[in-house]
């Protein structure tokens, strides 16, 4: 899960970070509101989508040279002004794909005057099974970009979880970034306030950029890109209430209601598996017949008829979904109740895309009975490979 820039400030600043003062906007009145309430000279309007790349990116609505998501306003009416530009469109970014997001609010934020932007993340490393820091002099750009042509200018480091953040993490830190003096001394709290935020609300990933140095010589976090390790959110309600659904996938949400492991993807092969080996081998199979899939969906061991149902809605209602297959190696899974599962679904929403089958393990001859029965167009499959076979040619055809 995600949260906005503005809520992830409000988190960090609790753990002592320094943030510049400023508040969300859902209207443009609120944004100019919310400007009052700041010392000024400088504003900045701040577009709030679940996206990074908003300075750069552009509007749908606007015209090409209009500025982007991130603008600074010099005064209490620009603020007005460009509120009312970003509220309701649609801002294209590197980041959220030729569709870009609507932005429903922004945050109106104390401007700061930089004199120097870095780049600084936290992130799970699963190889040495470690918080990791990533730090750059490069900050304020795609960080892919200067991975790809200057790796040198990224420095990376983890931390033992049985020792913690230590000082010698903050020297390396303050080197990486040729900090000095009493700017040097600002390096602890900051890291010790991020790394003690990052494992206090079990994130996945913080990423300041740019964490910046004002001309008046303080380190500040002017950007803030927030994910949760979604195992962990039980234990978060108080983050798990800054969910915006707006920001997420309609599918994805549905699945959840469900407690249906679903992730969305770009293909045209809708895929109901239980297992999330057999979910994953499924995939690879489809890939290797020269389709793709248009999911990830593992409908669990002890799914009921009803989750079944859901399932197969929500994949039948992905206009991408060229195609369905169908595969189940039942163990604690029973065939027939996925038979079912699927019919009823079909009679709900009826079916418009081939249909592939392939059904193992307990109940089969119950299963394969219900769904030859049923009168409905499938096409049966005896295992997984003549399966995925039957459905890359039938999606061909089609
Ligand atoms: P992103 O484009 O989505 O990563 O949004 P950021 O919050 O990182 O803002 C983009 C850029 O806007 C930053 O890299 C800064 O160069 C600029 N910017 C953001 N806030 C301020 C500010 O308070 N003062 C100044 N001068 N520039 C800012
Ligand atoms: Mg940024």
């Amino acid at each position: 899960m995600n949260i906005h820039e503005y809520q992830g400030k409000a988190v960090l600043k609790e753990f002592g970070l320094p943030v510049s003062a400023g508040f969300p906007a859902f209207t443009a009145d609120e944004a100019v509101d919310a400007a009052k309430k700041l010392p000024g000279p400088l504003y900045v309007v701040k577009s709030q989508i679940h996206a990074g790349g908003r300075g750069k990116g552009k509007f749908k609505e606007l015209p090409a040279d209009a500025k982007g998501g991130v603008r600074l306003a010099k005064s209490v009416e620009e603020v007005g002004a460009f509120a009312k530009e970003m509220l309701g469109h649609t801002l294209v970014t590197l980041q959220t794909g030729p569709a870009g997001k609507q932005v429903n609010r922004l945050y109106i934020e104390d401007g700061s005057d930089i004199a120097k932007e870095f780049y600084l993340s936290l992130l799970v490393d699963r190889e040495t099974s470690r918080v990791a820091f990533v730090v750059s002099t490069e900050g304020g750009m795609d960080i892919e970009k200067v991975a790809h042509d200057t790796p040198d200018k990224i420095v990376t480091f983890s931390v033992d979880p049985a020792t913690g953040l230590m000082p010698h993490h903050v020297r390396a830190f303050a080197e990486a970034l040729h900090l000095q003096g009493d700017v040097a001394k600002q390096a602890s709290p900051v890291l010790n306030g991020l790394y003690n935020a990052f494992v206090a609300k079990d994130m996945a990933m913080l990423e300041i950029n740019p964490l910046i140095l004002t001309k008046d010589s303080k380190i500040k976090v002017l950007d803030a890109k927030i994910s949760f390790d979604s195992n962990a959110l039980y234990r978060h309600a108080d983050m798990v209430a800054l969910r915006d659904e707006t920001e997420e996938d309609a599918k994805e949400i549905e699945a959840s209601k469900y407690d249906l492991a679903y992730i969305a993807l770009d293909g045209t092969i809708g895929c109901m598996v239980n297992g999330a080996g057999l979910a994953m081998a499924t995939l690879d199979i489809i890939q290797l017949y020269g389709e793709s899939p248009a999911n990830f969906l593992d409908v669990g061991g002890g799914a009921s008829e009803e989750k079944v149902t859901a399932a197969f809605k929500i994949i039948t209602a992905d206009p991408k979904v060229k195609g369905i297959l169908v595969n189940i190696f039942g163990g604690i899974m029973k065939c027939d109740v996925i038979a079912r599962g699927v019919i009823a679904a079909v009679k709900a929403v009826g079916l418009k895309v081939p249909l592939v089958v392939r059904l193992e393990g307990t109940n089969v001859q119950e299963g394969k009975e219900i769904i030859s029965s049923s009168g409905l167009n499938v096409i049966p499959a005896d295992d997984l490979d003549d399966a995925a076979q039957k459905i890359v040619n039938a999606v061909k055809k089609g």
